[in-house]
Parts: structure tokens; C-alpha cells; sequence
């Protein structure tokens, strides 16, 4: 079975304080809320692992280039994020912390949950964008009087269906 790239052995790390450098490069398969890892660009995380009493701490930072879709216009664009890494891992986790078993860390969840948070919640491409045109004042009758109803165009459109 094909080791996981995120999988890290720390069994060299004997005492608290003891640290390494550790790099994951890999490609990945993450969909992600509004967008995916691109296929191929693989995702980098350069990291230092430190031993500490009752676990380890992971920091760092996560490179990697998202395919997104934009919310205006609708265009896909690419984004690259470099993520701050800063989390533990814990014998015994708390509500912050990874877990940790054994001298194996597995450092995929922690990278994803990053990725993730590190998105834009509302995706916006570099385009300039237009601002959004009304129908006010290009009424389908030829004009709309300034006292109709904002919503006498939407009336229109739907009547027509
Ligand atoms: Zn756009």
C-alpha cells in the first residue's frame, strides 16, 4: 500500500523542544466549498515540526492554486493562496488540537481545513465587473415613470411567462 504523502514519521524527535523541517509536495483532489485545488498544480507546505510536551506543533505555510468560479461574473479564475500553518497535535486533543498516535502524524486534515478557511467566502476574479444595471429608467414600455413601482418591471417579466 502506497504510503500517504501527508503521513510523517516524528520518531526522531525524542525531546520537547526537539524541531525539523518537514516540505509536502503533492497533488491533491480537494473540492472545496467554491472551487477545487487545481489538478495540476501541486499544493506545498513548508513546515517545521516541533516537539512539545504532550504533542507537537505544526507551523508553517500552505501553497497552493485554487480554481475558482467567480460570483460575477461567473468566469472561472485561478487563485494562489499562501496559508499561515499554526496548529498542535495532542495526545490527548483538545478541542483545537489534531490528534496524535503513535510517532505517525498525518498532516492532510490540518492542510484541508487550512485550504479551506483560507478561501474567499464570495469568490471575485480580477475582472472589473460592471455594476449591477437596473431597469430603471429602460422600462419595457419605453420608459418608467420615477412613481412606478420598483417592481412593476419584475411584474412584467414574470406576466410574460
Ligand atoms: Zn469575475
Amino acid at each position: 500500500m502506497p504510503r500517504s504523502p501527508f503521513v510523517v514519521d516524528i520518531a526522531d524527535l525524542e525531546v520537547a523542544g526537539a524541531a525539523r523541517p518537514e516540505r509536502v509536495v503533492t497533488p491533491v483532489e480537494w473540492i472545496l466549498d467554491y472551487g477545487r485545488v487545481a489538478a495540476d498544480r501541486p499544493i506545498e507546505a513548508e513546515l517545521l515540526l516541533r516537539l512539545v510536551p504532550g504533542g507537537l506543533l505544526v507551523e508553517g505555510v500552505l501553497r497552493i492554486v485554487a480554481e475558482m468560479t467567480c460570483a460575477a461574473c461567473l468566469e472561472p479564475y485561478e487563485l494562489e493562496l499562501s496559508v499561515p500553518i499554526d496548529a498542535t497535535y495532542e495526545r490527548e486533543p483538545g478541542e483545537d488540537a489534531y490528534a496524535l498516535e503513535g510517532t505517525q502524524v498525518d498532516l492532510e486534515q490540518l492542510l484541508r481545513d487550512e485550504a479551506l478557511t483560507a478561501l474567499p467566502l464570495v469568490p471575485r476574479c480580477e475582472r472589473e465587473h460592471p455594476r449591477v444595471v437596473t431597469s430603471e429608467g429602460r422600462g419595457l414600455n419605453g420608459g418608467s415613470s420615477p412613481d412606478e413601482s420598483p417592481f412593476a418591471a419584475l411584474r412584467e417579466i414574470i406576466d410574460r411567462d
